[in-house]
């Protein structure tokens, strides 16, 4: 049988089976995994007596630490239109960071209910233009699309402090504010070292606590990976004269007709050249 696991408390393991039960699984010492098992794992199960055993972790998709968490679908990017202030910039390397994890970026422009500026506006429909999905929302007024795009994903938030993450996620469901409280005291005392660690069913999906991107670190990056990172240059890739371009002052770059079309907004491109810029000059932080 197939399950994923959904909370980690200390040796216990809750997964989730394929009919929807939620079962609490085991370690048996007889039991040789590859590594231990964090949550997001899709794993075998099988019956041994009274318990449910784990015994083999399947291949992760991607896996993410502090707390690790693994097979994330989707990282929405949560941004305000103001207050903190919009900023491409931060989209554009979030989502570089997330594509390179294998992970689709979503990006979630809040606080629509705030009057904002025309540039701003302007911003918002040039992410709308390109391929990465965007979905506009505020907390008086949820956009019913966020419930859809959560369904049945494992799905982590990043963005700015302030950015309006935990109302979005209280919106949504009122009763994990309680949760994330309770989680963060038992882990704030220190003292104790019992690991807690859980996937929160949020509407029909599940969302990491889990930092994730918010350490803006390009230096595992290699500079010659970085542009199949940009998801709106995807379509344009493997098609420039040479085979090892990196769209910057090559000739018969597919990259650059395509900004200089317009098919590819100028702001991701250059984006693109100052992420490269930093990791050629072997920079860590933005
Ligand atoms: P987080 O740090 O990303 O978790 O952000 P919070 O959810 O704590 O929100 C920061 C502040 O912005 C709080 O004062 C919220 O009440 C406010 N806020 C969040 N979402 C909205 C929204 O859609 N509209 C307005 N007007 N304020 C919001
Ligand atoms: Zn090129």
């Amino acid at each position: 049988m197939q399950a994923k696991i959904i909370k980690i408390i200390s040796k216990n393991y809750e997964v989730l089976l394929e009919d929807d039960t939620v079962r609490q699984a085991k370690l048996m010492g007889k039991v040789r995994l590859q590594s231990s098992p964090v949550i997001g794992d899709q794993v075998v199960v099988e019956q041994v007596d009274n318990d449910l055993v784990i015994q083999k972790i399947l291949p992760r998709k991607n896996q993410l630490i502090r707390p690790s968490v693994a097979n994330v679908d989707q990282a929405m990017i949560v941004m305000s239109v103001v207050d903190p202030d919009f900023s491409p910039t931060l989209i554009d390397r979030l989502s570089m960071l997330i594509v390179h994890e294998n992970i689709t970026p979503v990006l979630v422009v809040t606080k629509t209910d705030l009057p904002f500026s025309n540039s701003v506006e302007e911003q918002i429909q040039s992410y709308e233009k390109g391929l990465m999905k965007v979905i506009r929302t505020s907390k008086k007024n949820l956009n019913a699309e966020i419930l859809a795009c959560l369904k049945d994903k494992i799905t982590v938030l990043t963005g700015q402090s302030g950015a309006g993450k935990s109302s979005l996620i209280n919106t949504i469901d009122p009763t994990f504010q309680l949760q994330t409280q309770e989680i963060s005291k038992a882990l704030g005392r220190g003292k104790h070292t019992t690991r807690h660690n859980e996937l929160h069913q949020i509407g029909s999906g599940y969302v990491a606590d889990t930092p994730g991107f918010s350490a803006l670190r390009f230096d595992h990056i290699k500079p010659e990976n970085l542009a199949q990172c940009v998801l709106d240059f995807q379509p344009y890739l493997n098609q420039c004269r040479f085979n090892d371009c990196k769209h910057v002052n090559e000739p018969d770059c597919c990259i650059k007709q395509a900004v200089a079309q317009k098919k590819i907004e100028q702001q991701r491109y250059d984006s693109y050249l100052s992420v490269l810029k930093m990791i050629e000059q072997g920079k860590e932080r933005y």
